[in-house]
């Protein structure tokens, strides 16, 4: 019997807001270097975050 074919492993990365390790995915093919983020969530979280930072009522 044929041993299984190992699959082949994908890059990974951390997201840096939920801190928690994600997989390429074929849609990051080509613009896997500019993820930062697991997910569009993640990535209007942290947008949030800034535009809390930047509306400090006076
Ligand atoms: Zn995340």
């Amino acid at each position: 019997m044929a041993k299984q074919k190992k699959k082949m492993d994908l890059p990974q990365k951390t997201c840096e807001v939920c801190k928690r390790n994600f997989q390429w995915r074929k849609k990051w093919e080509k613009v896997w270097d500019d993820v930062k983020y697991c997910s569009d969530k993640c990535r209007k979280n942290r947008n949030q975050e800034i535009l809390k930072s930047k509306a400090t009522p006076q």
